[in-house]
């Protein structure tokens, strides 16, 4: 009965935030696992090397207090595009969605993974292209419309490795970084085909490293599609069937936050 009702209540509320309607999905909580797709926030989050400022968290108390109970609090101070966080559309985007605009169905949805690692572990700056995504259609039937897309690359095995994960680790420089991630065209084409809610990596953004455009914010910003970035986990997803809730941080107005993302998939 238990089972029964999880079923039914979360069918129901997928079913109603599907606005687009192409679809109806059940999340079965007894069979499926839970993955959570984001890093701890901590002193070795990596963030984009022009950030001045990392994680801080600061404690504030830890011990008994003078009533005999224990307490415990830090506080904690972040800039919003660091660790797995999400851009918000208007973060390259003027006019669009800020981050707590997004509305929460397009944060909720049957997600894909394309997973590139073969082609970026040959090299570093490969970007998706249109052709990888008909291959993976040809293998996995076409991207539902209004799907989540996440790229594997592989990069999340190298965090908290600066140098590693971003291709250089001298604080403040972007000209020399490496890592693989979106094309610009391969975008476009799951916006504009595709109508897709969300794109997410597993590397520090949805443009490749070596970028100095930054095209891929700018085509997904102006079609008020966010963006993840700093995933983890993505090997374990299968290319079809999983889940995704993708739960910023509630900054209001914000230019992208800290999110917790996680994926339902198929046991
Ligand atoms: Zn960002």
């Amino acid at each position: 009965m238990r089972r029964l009702l999880q079923k039914t209540l979360l069918g129901l509320a997928l079913s109603a935030a599907a606005l687009c309607g192409a679809y109806a999905q059940v999340i079965d909580l007894s069979a499926s696992k839970v993955v959570d797709l984001s890093h701890p926030y901590d002193a070795n989050t990596i963030y984009w090397p022009t950030e001045p400022t990392g994680f801080e968290l600061k404690q504030e108390h830890k011990g008994v207090t003078k009533g005999g109970f224990f307490y415990y609090s830090n506080a904690f101070c972040s800039p919003e595009h660091g660790g797995t966080h999400i851009d918000a559309p208007m973060h390259f985007a003027e006019n669009r969605w800020t981050n707590s605009e997004i509305p929460l169905d397009r944060l909720i949805r049957p997600a894909v993974i394309i997973d590139i690692s073969r082609s970026a572990a040959k090299n570093p700056d490969y970007a998706l292209t249109p052709a990888d995504i008909a291959a993976w259609e040809e293998a996995n039937g076409r991207i539902p419309d209004g799907a989540i897309v996440l790229l594997r690359t592989g990069w999340s095995a190298r965090w908290p490795d600066r140098k590693a994960y971003l291709g250089d680790d001298t604080p403040g420089a972007v000209d020399h970084l490496h890592f693989p991630s979106f094309g610009v065209e391969a975008a476009t084409t799951l916006i504009a085909e595709r109508h897709v809610s969300l794109i997410g990596v597993d590397t520090a953004s949805v443009d490749v490293g070596a970028s100095k455009e930054f095209l891929v914010h700018r085509v997904i910003g102006a079609a008020n599609v966010p963006g993840l970035e700093n995933l983890t986990n993505l090997d374990q997803l299968p290319a079809t069937g999983t889940i995704v809730m993708a739960m910023p941080m509630k900054i209001a107005q914000g230019s992208g936050a800290p999110a917790r993302v996680i994926a339902f998939a198929p046991r």
